[in-house]
């Protein structure tokens, strides 16, 4: 049987192999659908981790990808380029942060995060501050699975104690209390401002997720701290790097979250959503002074340079995503997806098992008193009909922008069941 085989030999993230959690085999996926084998449909409420925006099996991404399987999959990027590339290329820069004018194709959102960072750190070498290795963040965030990713994850609910001397040490300041939608609280900013001050001699960047916090605990706070932590970083000649792997490409309400805040970046890392989810694949966006800064400067190149770089099967579903997400209203897919996910949630603030539930863009989150059981919770949801994977004390949603206003509450339905059972 396939599934003894996966059960025996097939790591899944973040479990046992001697004790899996259980898994459920997939069909296939259409729309904002997942079908398992033998026939049940599951509503999807996670966009497989933010990625599939357009829901699955688009005519659209599909064409992209057989259009591109027909002319080449892969071509190496070292000494070659091809449309796919520049075409992406050209739409990233219209959508970008307006100072972001070289791009740095990766493979996925961890790797996008190490270039991001070693960007960071050969910008300061090649700039005479040497000493600017090190990296300060905000507790209670993510990105990504790789070592230098990894260091930046928050310290508890990452991997820190586990790899120890392993991982390089970093800054950590508490996450800002104030709420995204609350009022502001000026003493948010000061242990950034303490650690900034004392330690700006070997600081090479700043990295955040600018105002959503995703998978160290779905947070949303508010866009004046990226204001001041933005002025403390130019004042400081440290960099800022916003990871908007999970938050871009309309989640939040706006394209990219920075917008919320107005603040710029030096660095933006993008991917999840960036080929709605058809396949891994990432991009670093740099700004001219930090391009030229590394490339003016001895030894002249960036250091980095993977085998998949620029893969032009990836480039052109990317374009065919971003482009189909720009051709429509977008804004009013995610704001009704909002209503509806605050208007269909707000009854369960009112439970007994639940601390806090917030909702920004089309993401809507109940914040439990308790860490759930996984495996139980997964199989209740599966049971009501919809695709909710919670962590921790977290139960959320993501839904593809596509989902229907029936499909929306059957998940909020199945939500505020299953949490009303805890
Ligand atoms: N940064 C953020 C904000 C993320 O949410 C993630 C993935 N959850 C990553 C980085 C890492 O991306 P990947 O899993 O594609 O390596």
């Amino acid at each position: 049987m396939n599934e003894n085989f996966d059960r025996e030999h097939l790591w899944h993230p973040y479990t046992s192999t001697s004790n899996p959690l259980p898994v459920y085999k997939v069909e296939r996926a259409e729309g904002a659908e997942i079908i398992l084998e033998g026939g049940r449909l599951l509503v999807d409420g996670m966009s497989s981790w933010w990625c599939a925006i357009h829901g699955y099996n688009h005519p659209v991404l599909n064409a992209a990808a057989q259009d591109q399987l027909q002319k080449m999959s892969h071509v190496m990027f070292g000494g070659l380029t091809h449309d796919p590339a520049i075409e992406l290329g050209r739409l990233l820069l219209k959508i970008a942060p307006p100072s972001m004018s070289k791009i740095f194709y990766a493979d996925s959102g961890s790797v996008a995060v190490e270039v991001a960072m070693k960007m960071a750190v050969q910008y300061q070498y090649s700039t005479g501050h040497h000493e600017k290795t090190n990296f300060v963040t905000i507790r209670c965030g993510y990105h990504g699975d790789t070592w230098n990713a990894m260091s930046v994850c928050d310290p508890v609910t990452g991997m820190h104690g586990l790899f120890g001397s392993a991982l390089p040490v970093r800054f950590f300041v508490p996450s800002p209390s104030s709420r995204f939608d609350g009022e502001w609280n000026p003493d948010d900013i000061r242990p950034l401002q303490d650690t900034i001050e004392a330690h700006h001699e070997e600081l090479a960047a700043l990295i955040l997720e600018p105002v959503v916090q995703g998978a160290g605990g779905m947070r949303f706070y508010h866009p004046e701290y990226i204001r001041q932590a933005a002025k403390l970083c130019r004042e400081h000649g440290i960099l800022l790097i916003f990871d908007e792997i999970a938050t871009g490409f309309g989640r939040t309400g706006k394209l990219f979250a920075w917008e919320h805040a107005g603040v710029e970046p030096d660095i933006m890392c993008i991917g999840k959503a960036l080929t709605g989810g058809y396949m891994t694949f990432s991009a670093v966006l740099a700004s001219e002074p930090v391009a030229d800064g590394i490339s003016d400067n001895p030894p002249h190149a960036f250091m980095h340079g993977p085998t998949f770089m620029g893969n032009p099967l990836a480039c052109s579903v990317a374009k065919a995503s971003t482009e189909l997400l720009l051709g429509q209203d977008w804004q009013s897919r995610v704001r009704a997806i909002e209503n509806q996910l605050r208007c269909e949630l707000a009854p369960v603030s009112a439970f007994r098992a639940v601390n806090d539930v917030r909702v920004l863009g089309a993401i809507g989150v109940i914040e439990v008193k308790e860490p759930v059981d996984m495996a139980f919770m997964q199989r209740r949801f599966v049971d009501e009909g919809v695709w909710v994977r919670p962590f921790g004390r977290l139960v959320y949603v993501m839904p593809p922008y596509v989902i229907t206003q029936a499909q929306l509450s059957r998940l909020t339905s199945a939500l505020v069941k299953i949490v009303s059972e805890l």
